[in-house]
């Protein structure tokens, strides 16, 4: 019988961290499949006493009694940002996060997932860039990151050739 498992291993994707419609975003620098793990939510545990106090943007609760604090720079996974029309979605297994392909993601396309409802409401109801919520500004962003890309890949090529 074929199993179905989800994967809690992260396939070897080359994922970039570049310029999106709010700030920094991470991309895809190669295909990911449909429902693969891309990347786990790293970072450090608190206690829910700690998570009240602290005044992190990037508290992830795993349940009633732990909170993952992913505010260090060594987890990529904190420059995902929201969207409403998510390609990708966080899935806690065994105390841990990880990001899964919600489809097919291309080369160049920002990842992104949706951060639940309370914080939407809390922060991002008047200003959320995402492509459903302002198509406009995304795509702007969008054609933003396809132009540097293509800079990076100019470079890469010429710096190959004189090598
Ligand atoms: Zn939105």
């Amino acid at each position: 019988m074929a199993t179905t498992r989800k994967s809690y291993t992260p396939g070897d994707f080359e994922l970039r961290v570049g310029r999106s419609a709010t700030g920094l975003g991470l991309y895809a620098d190669s295909p990911i499949p449909k429902g693969s793990c891309v990347i786990e939510y790293i970072g450090v545990e608190i206690t829910k006493e700690q998570e009240e106090k602290s005044r992190s943007k990037y508290l992830f609760e795993i349940n009633a009694r732990k909170t993952i604090d992913g505010a260090p720079r060594w987890n990529k996974a904190r420059y995902i940002n929201h969207s409403c029309r998510a390609n990708c979605e966080p899935n806690i297994h065994k105390g841990r996060v990880f990001i899964h392909a919600k489809r097919n993601i291309k080369p160049g396309e920002e990842l992104n997932y949706d951060y639940g409802k309370n914080y939407f409401n809390q922060y991002l109801k008047d200003i959320c860039g995402c492509a459903k919520c302002r198509p406009a500004k995304a795509a702007k962003a969008a054609a933003a990151a396809a132009r540097v890309k293509k800079v990076v890949a100019k470079k890469k090529k010429t710096t190959r050739k004189s090598a």
